[in-house]
């Protein structure tokens, strides 16, 4: 079942349910498609249902508060939700197997940054401890270091 949201000419918004794109595209030619405002057969697709899910959402004062409609703004919102939750997790995988490539100067972290940045020491990526003193010391000098929630830094990563 494919639920399409479609305009008539008159710019009249609604549903409809096809079993499938071809069934649609044959219905459409035939001029079986009509608005349930207008009558009118002049009838076309409206965007791809996500991005109409978003605007419905938005939009929602606006929009058609027929109960199929609400279903499939519903929906959406699910699939996004999941959507956004495999990035998320992607980018956790992604920062951890960084983090892990690191490698680990402990306390002497701030020592090693600095070393790393006046090109005393090999170029690297390090982790490791710092106090906030010594985080604000390495941020007036101009060494950029980021600051990672202990999630990243514990005994998963080894
Ligand atoms: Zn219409």
């Amino acid at each position: 079942m494919k639920v399409f949201d479609l305009q008539c000419e008159h710019a009249h918004v609604f549903e409809g349910w096809f079993a499938s794109h071809e069934d649609y595209d044959a219905q459409q030619a035939r001029g079986l498609v009509t608005c349930p405002v207008c009558n009118s057969g002049d009838i076309s697709r409206r965007v791809s249902a996500p991005h109409l899910n978003v605007a419905h959402l938005h939009a929602s004062a606006s929009a058609p508060a027929h109960a199929p409609n609400g279903k499939a703004v519903e929906a959406g919102g699910t699939r996004q939700a999941q959507a956004v939750a495999q990035l998320q997790a992607a980018m956790l995988q992604k920062i951890r197997e960084f983090v892990r490539n690191t490698e680990d100067v402990g306390p002497r972290f701030a020592e090693e940054a600095r070393a790393i940045h006046q090109g005393d020491a090999q170029e690297r990526a390090i982790r490791g401890t710092s106090t906030p003193d010594e985080r604000r010391e390495l941020a007036e000098e101009g060494i950029d270091v980021v600051a990672l929630p202990d999630i990243f830094n514990d005994e998963r990563l080894q």
